[in-house]
Formats: C-alpha cells, structure tokens, sequence
C-alpha cells in the first residue's frame, strides 16, 4: 500500500510531498509529475536533504491524455493525486479512468477561456467512476475541503438540522511584496473578480464582485474587512444539506490589495481575452502571473496568521444556536515546518489527509463525491494530529448580517 502519483510541482504540491515524507510508512512510493521538471527536481532535493527519501520525477504535459495515461503505467500508483491546475481536472479524471486509478484534487475543473467554476462535469463522470469501482475526491483542501468537514462535522454532532452557513476566510498575513496572491495568481484572479453569488432559500443570487464588505473580528488575528464571493464549496454543501436556508462565503482583503487589483483591471491586464503582442497572441492575466511573485517563494519573509472556518446557525432540540468551527495557522510555523507558507500548507495538509484516508479505505466508496459526503471523524482526527488542529466554540448569537 501506498504508491502514490503526484501531478503539479507548486506550493501546494511541496506541502502535500513533506507531509507524504512525514509518514514514509503509509505513503511508501512518491512520484511526482510536472510540466517543469526543474521544479520536480527542487522538491526531490529537499525531501533528499530532510527526509533522505527518494521520490521519483517525471516531465508530464497533464492537458496530454495519453501522457498523463503513460506515466500512470509507468509507476502504476494507487491513487492519482491532481496538485496542478483546475484546467487539468477532466483530463487527469480521463487518464484515471483509462487506468483504472483512483482519483483526488483541491479545485474544481474551469475551462481555460471562461472564469467559470462548477462541479458539473466531474459529477458526470460519476458513472463512468462507479462502474470501474473507483472513486474521485473533489476538493480536498481547505476551502474547498476542511470547511466541506466542518460543515458536515458540526452537522452530525452539534444539530439535529442546519440552516445558516457562513465560510470566513481571512488571511492576516504579510508578505512584504507590494502586491501578490496567496497561490497561483491566474487562478486567485480569475475567482476573485468574478461575480459574487450566494444561496438563499433554494436561489442563487448574483453581484457585482467585491461589493458587499463586512468587518469581522477573527481569533488571533483581529479585525478585518470581508468581502462577500462565490467559492465552489457552496455549491456542493447546498445540495448534500438539504436545510440550508442560506448559504455564503466571505474572504478578507486589505485595501492595498483592492487598490492594486483595481489598478490592473481597469488596464485590462486581468482579462482572459487574448490579444496580439509582436506577432503573437498572449492572454493579459497569462502575462501578469510571470510577472507576479511566485506564490511558493513569498513563504521565507510572510508572517502572521489565518483563519479559516465555518459558522453554522440551526436547530437542537427545537431550539436555534450558533457553532463556529474554524483554524489558526501561523505563516512563519509552516515554512519552519515545510518551507511553504500558510496558504499552501492549509491546501496541501488536506490533500495528503484526504490521500490517506483514501488508501486506508477508511473513506472509500465507488464514484465522485465530495468530502462532507462522508463520515468527518476520522478527517477532523487526522486534521489534529498532522498540523490543522480545529476549535469549536459556541456563539452568543447568530451573525447580524
Ligand atoms: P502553483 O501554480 O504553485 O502550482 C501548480 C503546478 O501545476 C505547477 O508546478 C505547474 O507547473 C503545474 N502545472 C500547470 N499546468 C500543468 C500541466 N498542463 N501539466 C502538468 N503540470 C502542470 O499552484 P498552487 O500550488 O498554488 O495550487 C495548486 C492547486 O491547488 C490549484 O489547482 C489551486 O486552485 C488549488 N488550491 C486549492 C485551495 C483549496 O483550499 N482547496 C487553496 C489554494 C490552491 P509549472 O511548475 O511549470 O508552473
């Protein structure tokens, strides 16, 4: 047990590959497949010099099918682990199939040409899943992912129904870069300025992006303003919670960041519509992320911390009450750990729990599902013991926006 095959060679890949290195009895065979396979070789020299393990690298173009399929046959792990981009989630799924591997990722499948984010098709290749007798994982990191557990972990032990969910992302951290993302920029962008949206009483309902701000006092980290989005776990925890009334996700921003967003919007640099420079075509937001920081640099100088979590408003015993389950992590503790910042630590430690529990068949089933679609005991003990330990308060009342 425990071959596994890693695809994508960024922040949040690093993270996953130590953790893996951490438990080298459960996760025996590690080979890791990129698109730059100097950046396969940085990770293989640091889990050498930390781990003296030996994890196996190969170059791999994951919009290839056929590659993908080939280096699948090459190492012939158990479970394909896609840490590359959400481009490359219908492919990798293909792949799989042809293969007959199981399946994980940490974001849901966007076409390259649209900003447009939806578990449609990799819920359509349930079928084709279960009848091979494999299963897929969507979204195992932290939002999507932890909260997904949150929501069903406070579901099963604190009401008999929820109504009310509100996911609050904050990062309190300081990377001391004028302006950067907290991972791969072309991907932060396009979801950020896309158009918020929120589910009310069985309606999604649309606004401009960044419109609606709320401030809010974080644990450990203070007061900061949040910004109202769409973020694709809403999607799949309305339709697994039949009684959610309400549902919606706020993340926080400084203005700095506004400021500069705004700046390169109004220039068109964060269009993804392509246009012609020297006699070639380049799309702008292409463009700006090789201009960006490289998010898995910014881990050496960022410090403070975030807080991710879930607050849940429902009924016990006919009587309404508000749980709040959330996790501080401290930037400067993660890269101690695993040179990588807060950010891609709270994505990658989940995609190697999810990983585990998968090859321990403690969360197995045949097809596509997401993470509340199943028990979140063992996910939330494994998320105390490898680094993401949760707290669960009670609030005196439900939020008053
Ligand atoms: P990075 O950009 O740092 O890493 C992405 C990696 O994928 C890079 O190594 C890149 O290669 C590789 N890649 C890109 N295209 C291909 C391809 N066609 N074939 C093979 N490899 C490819 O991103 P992050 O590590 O920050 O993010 C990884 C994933 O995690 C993303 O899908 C992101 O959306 C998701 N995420 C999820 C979160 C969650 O909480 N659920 C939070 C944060 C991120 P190269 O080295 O050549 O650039």
């Amino acid at each position: 047990m425990g071959k596994v095959l890693v695809i994508g060679a960024g922040g949040v890949s690093s993270v996953t590959i130590h953790k893996m290195a951490q438990l080298k009895d459960q996760f025996k065979e590690i080979t890791l497949a990129s698109r730059t396979i100097q950046n396969c070789k940085k990770i293989k020299n640091k889990i050498k010099s930390k781990f003296n393990i030996d994890i196996r690298i190969e170059e791999l173009d994951a919009d290839n099918v056929s590659e993908t399929s080939n280096i699948i046959s090459k190492y012939n792990p158990e479970l394909v682990i896609n840490l590359a981009l959400p481009y490359q989630d219908l492919n990798i799924m293909e792949a799989c199939l042809n293969k007959n591997v199981h399946y994980l990722d940490t974001a849901n499948y966007e076409p390259r040409d649209e900003a447009k984010f939806e578990y449609k098709w990799q819920w359509d290749l349930r079928e084709k899943f279960e009848e091979k007798g494999l299963m897929a994982l969507l979204g195992s990191g932290f939002d999507p992912g932890v909260t997904n557990v949150y929501t069903s972990y406070i579901n099963k032990h604190y009401f008999d129904e929820i109504n009310y969910l509100d996911i609050l992302d904050c990062n309190g951290g300081e990377h001391g870069q004028h302006f950067a993302t907290n991972f791969n920029p072309e991907i932060n962008i396009r979801e950020i300025t896309q158009e918020s949206k929120f589910f009310e009483n069985g309606k999604w309902i649309n606004g401009n992006p960044l419109s609606e701000k709320k401030e809010f006092d974080f644990p450990e980290i203070g007061k900061k303003n949040m910004y109202l989005m769409y973020h694709e776990e809403l999607e799949s925890l309305v339709k697994n919670f039949k009684t959610i009334k309400k549902a919606r996700f706020w993340m926080t921003f400084g203005d700095s960041y506004l400021n500069h967003l705004n700046v390169l919007q109004n220039i068109g640099l964060t269009s993804i519509k392509p246009i012609k420079f020297k006699n070639t075509e380049i799309i702008p937001l292409e463009f700006l992320k090789e201009v960006l920081p490289d998010p898995s640099s910014l881990g050496k100088n960022t410090k403070g911390k975030t807080c991710i979590g879930t607050i849940v408003t429902g009924l016990k015993d006919n009587k309404t009450k508000t749980i709040y389950c959330y996790n501080v992590c401290d930037h400067k503790k993660c890269f101690e750990e695993v040179e990588g910042q807060a950010v891609s630590y709270t994505t990658g430690v989940p995609a190697m729990i999810g990983s585990l529990l998968m090859l321990k068949k403690i969360w197995f089933k045949p097809g596509v599902w997401n993470l509340e679609q199943f028990d979140p005991d063992p996910f939330i003990k494994y998320l105390n013991l490898y680094g993401l330990p949760n707290k669960i308060i009670e609030l005196d009342e439900p939020l008053d926006f």
